[in-house]
């Protein structure tokens, strides 16, 4: 890292831990530039479902990494239940998460900013090991699951608890391996 990089602060974490908003007031705080990693995997997964295509297709997967675009991550649907589904199974593919890499290196220097924050799951270890500020968050799987019902049924899903609790549980077993 030269004098003038931005500085980088890794916060990473387990799904609804937290650690989004901890990076969101951090960045405001310091106005830092901010990044939602699990958007970018999340926007390639989104892609794939609206082609009709099953998330596991990893040449379609590949060729929606490197056409990724940073303009639409505030499309709501990305929030929802199907493209988080979606982004851990397109985040197994190991040329999805090269052409992620890049992305993600790139995003500090032009921002303008002394310093960017990124939050995910591998920040800290995999994309910014020389960061020199790390967190890890994460919380019970039940207290993580509450909060993420309710915003699920803010977003206008129809979802049973018992669905998103399962579900983090299997995406967690799938992003750990
Ligand atoms: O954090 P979020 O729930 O938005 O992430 C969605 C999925 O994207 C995660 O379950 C994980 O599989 C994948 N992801 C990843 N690496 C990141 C961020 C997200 O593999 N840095």
């Amino acid at each position: 890292m030269t004098e003038h990089s931005p500085v980088i602060i890794a916060i990473d974490g387990t799904a609804a831990s937290g650690k989004g908003t901890l990076a969101k007031r951090l960045a405001k705080y310091l106005d830092y530039a901010y990044l939602d990693t699990g958007l970018l995997y999340r926007r390639v997964a989104l892609t794939l479902i609206r082609q009709g295509l099953p998330t596991d297709s990893r040449e379609a997967a590949i060729a929606a990494a490197r056409a990724l675009d940073p303009a639409p991550l505030d499309d709501p649907k990305l929030r929802g239940t199907e493209a988080g589904r979606g982004a851990s199974v397109i985040g197994a593919i190991p040329e999805v998460r090269k052409t992620l890499y890049d992305f993600q290196r790139n995003f500090p220097a032009p921002c303008g900013k002394a310093g960017a924050i990124l939050d995910g799951r591998d920040i800290g270890t995999v994309i910014f090991p020389e960061a020199p500020i790390k967190f890890y968050v994460d919380a019970d799987v039940a207290a993580r699951a509450q909060p993420r019902h309710k915003e699920l049924l803010a977003k206008g899903e129809t979802i049973a608890y018992e669905t998103v609790l399962a579900d983090m549980k299997e995406r967690h077993a799938r992003d750990s391996a």
